[in-house]
């Protein structure tokens, strides 16, 4: 027998290949290649029964038997975190193509359920006009549900939950293990910078920015030649006020990760945080170099 374990990024390799020697370890052996170029080493028949116990208890996410080799694989399970305007946004874009995941907005969702006045959508309406949290389990259920579906079958990644510790404790309790918990990390004073200076063309929602992509001439539309506006989201008392909320909601959690992560846990969580005073291109790079 060969057992061949495969996975696609080398961190999660190691702790794969630990887990198994504390199972495996003192018995009988086959033949243990973790990775194609790996050490070798041998396995017994209950070495495998082992493996599949250790496997159905779901604490790898899947693999299949091929003769007498078992591909293990991992899901990409991720949580990306990132203030208003730190660039979440494109990130979630490069790493759902990346990995073939859906990214799952709890905030687009419960839009939609509001939109279409479902039951959830009639509860959560008041919370987020008043800009409150809604309620926990509303949102925890939603979240479930969600990441059950089919085109979750890679993983997923999680943008704007959780947003409270009994929400990524739920998560937690109902084994949902994750894999990286990503933060996009820019300092309050860039983030005004690059959100105040947002400039609105009202009439066709032509977006510019006094820096980063500035009108032909100051003020107006290149189109129209009408008058930018700056959206109330662009004010800077709005900004900061959403700032406040986001480091009081975050911050707790942002710890409650990077502590899980020093743990070093059997379903080992990678927590991570990336500097976003960067290009885009060259962030997602730095995260993809972090994940591999
Ligand atoms: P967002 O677009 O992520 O800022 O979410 C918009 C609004 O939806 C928030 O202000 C909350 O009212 C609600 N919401 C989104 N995600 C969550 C969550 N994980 N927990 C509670 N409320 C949420």
């Amino acid at each position: 027998f060969e057992l061949v374990i495969k996975t696609a990024f080398s961190k999660k390799r190691k702790t794969i290949k630990n887990n198994f020697k504390n199972i495996l370890f003192d018995q009988d052996f086959l033949n243990l290649k973790i990775a194609p170029n790996d050490r070798a080493e041998t396995l017994s028949i209950e070495q495998f029964i082992n493996i599949e116990n250790y496997v159905t208890q779901n604490k790898i996410n899947f693999y299949c038997w091929y003769n007498s080799t078992v591909f293990l694989g991992v899901k990409m399970k991720i949580i990306l975190i990132g203030a208003p305007g730190a660039g979440k946004g494109t990130q979630a874009a490069f790493l759902t193509k990346e990995f073939g995941i859906p990214q799952i907005s709890t905030g687009d969702m419960l839009r939609a359920a509001v939109g279409e006045k479902t039951e959830l959508g009639l509860k959560a309406k008041d919370f987020m006009n008043q800009g409150k949290l809604v309620p926990d389990n509303l949102i925890i259920d939603l979240v479930k549900l969600r990441i059950n579906k089919s085109d979750c079958k890679n993983g997923f990644l999680l943008d704007g939950f959780p947003r409270t510790i009994p929400q990524a404790q739920a998560m937690i309790d109902a084994k949902i293990f994750i894999d990286y918990v990503i933060e996009v990390s820019v300092p309050d004073n860039e983030i005004i910078k690059r959100l105040t200076g947002r400039r609105t063309h009202p009439a066709s929602g032509r977006i510019y920015h006094i820096t980063f992509n500035p009108p032909k001439k100051d003020g107006v539309d290149d189109v129209t030649g009408e008058s930018l506006i700056i959206r109330d989201d662009d004010k800077e008392s709005t900004i900061i006020k959403r700032l406040k909320t986001y480091h009081e909601q975050m911050e707790p959690l942002v710890k409650f990760y990077s502590d899980l992560s020093n743990q070093n846990t059997i379903n080992e969580l990678i927590f991570i945080s990336i500097d976003g005073l960067d290009n885009p291109d060259n962030i997602n790079a730095k995260i993809v170099k972090k994940l591999k």
